[in-house]
């Protein structure tokens, strides 16, 4: 019978060697008992000292993701062909030495285990190899990506206690180390503002390709916060959207900027002012206010509730009628509800539904013959194009209803956003 190959890592971790038992007496390759798991312990602390070079935190977590089915077939070989056990798995004794070397090599940082650390590092031993599926047709577990996950490692133990050890005897062990991979999570850095659109040639946000426009507010803003603080993707989220040819004036719309795996954890003020001049400065189109750092709750707020608030819109329409004071008396006052079934110019990609949407405070101002311009509070989620022209008959009543003629809208603005934040 052949030496087994076993780590020095590994030596230390089993109880007793069984007298039948030869070990190598020079470790080599790939161990039999931890694939290689402990091997690279120092290779492991360098990388990961090196990912975090550069990052602003005080806590961090390490994590450790393994394949379990490699290691607990391995476990029971050990066990059932070779007698052999263990003090405890090869996977606790690389976590206890990566957590003691890095106390020892990151001094001013706290090391944490709860689930709030700035930075999260997990050492991914999870392969994606041909040898999981190997061992997944030994036990006859479904080993397929999806369902991986969802086997535990008590049910492996199970099925590995249920086979005897001609069994194991005839499985061939992997002659391929495992290989780690970094995931790298940290705190992400939420950044609270205002924007206002003065152009309308660029777009709310970024479009997937299905329109030509060559700019938009959220890369305008997005690039320049990236040239001052390094960080690793972002989301913008804001309260409700603007179409493109629409400006956004008044106190401007709240919106939100988290950026991912930011490499500062805190910035001054005095550096957030300096972002927002540069953005106001370099971009005419657009002006960002109030830029700030915010909490997860009011990122929360902007992402759920945004949607119930009121909007007021300024537009320049055309009438097909020369209109008279008196013509525009018929306008309600006070609050009116309408009728909306989803736009033509939208049908194709929404279901066609009828919602009910209430507008206030209506007012126009005459500018010449055919030309008005019209102001309105709408609830949010109002078609306001619609409720002017009323989308041949789709939109009711309308403007073009309450005036008896035809209504074009030539230009549309959000004049504000009504929100407890703006
Ligand atoms: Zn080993």
């Amino acid at each position: 019978m052949s030496a087994l190959n076993i780590c020095n890592h590994c030596k230390i971790l089993v109880k007793k060697i069984p007298e039948n038992i030869t070990l190598a007496s020079e470790f080599q390759g790939v161990c039999n008992l931890c694939v290689n798991l402990l091997t690279q312990t120092d290779t492991i602390i360098q990388s990961l000292l090196n990912s975090v070079k550069g990052y602003e935190f005080n806590t961090y977590r390490i994590d450790i993701q393994e394949v379990p089915i490699i290691a607990t077939t391995h476990l029971f070989l050990f066990e059932k062909v070779h007698d052999i056990y263990l003090k405890k798995p090869p996977r606790d004794l690389l976590r206890e030495h990566l957590r003691a070397q890095l106390e020892d090599q990151l001094p001013d940082k706290e090391q944490v285990i709860h689930s709030n650390a700035d930075i999260v590092i997990t050492v991914d031993f999870s392969v994606d190899h041909p040898i999981v599926k190997r061992y997944g047709n030994f036990l006859k577990v479904n080993m397929a990506k999806r369902k991986r996950n969802k086997i535990s490692r008590e049910n492996l133990e199970k099925v590995c206690r249920k086979k005897n050890r001609d069994n194991f005897i005839s499985f061939k062990p992997t002659t391929e180390s495992l290989t780690f991979d970094f995931r790298f999570w940290k705190r992400s850095m939420l950044l609270g503002f205002n924007y206002n659109k003065y152009s309308r040639k660029i777009s709310h946000s970024n479009s997937f390709g299905k329109l030509h426009e060559d700019n938009s507010v959220e890369e305008i803003i997005a690039n320049k916060v990236a040239e001052h603080l390094k960080h690793d993707g972002h989301v913008f989220v804001s309260c409700g959207r603007e179409d493109i040819d629409v400006l956004m004036l008044g106190n401007g719309r709240p919106a939100v900027l988290e950026l991912k795996s930011p490499l500062l954890s805190t910035v001054s003020e005095e550096f957030l002012q300096n972002i927002e001049n540069d953005i106001n400065g370099n971009h005419k189109e657009i002006k960002v206010t109030k830029l700030r750092i915010v909490g997860p709750s009011h990122y929360k707020w902007i992402k759920s509730e945004a949607e119930l608030k009121d909007k007021s819109y300024r537009c320049v329409v055309w009438s097909e009628k020369i209109l008279t004071k008196e013509d525009f008396s018929i306008i309600p006052q006070g609050q009116i509800e309408i009728k909306q079934w989803t736009p033509l110019r939208v049908l194709h990609r929404r279901p066609n539904l009828e919602r009910t949407r209430y507008i206030k405070n209506m007012r126009v101002e005459i500018i010449q013959p055919h030309w008005f311009v019209f102001y309105l509070t709408t609830q949010a989620g109002t078609y306001v194009k619609e409720f002017c022209h009323s989308d041949r008959g789709r939109t009711s009543p309308s403007l073009g209803g309450y005036l008896g003629t035809k209504t074009v809208i030539t230009q549309l603005d959000v004049m504000n956003v009504h929100t407890k934040y703006t």
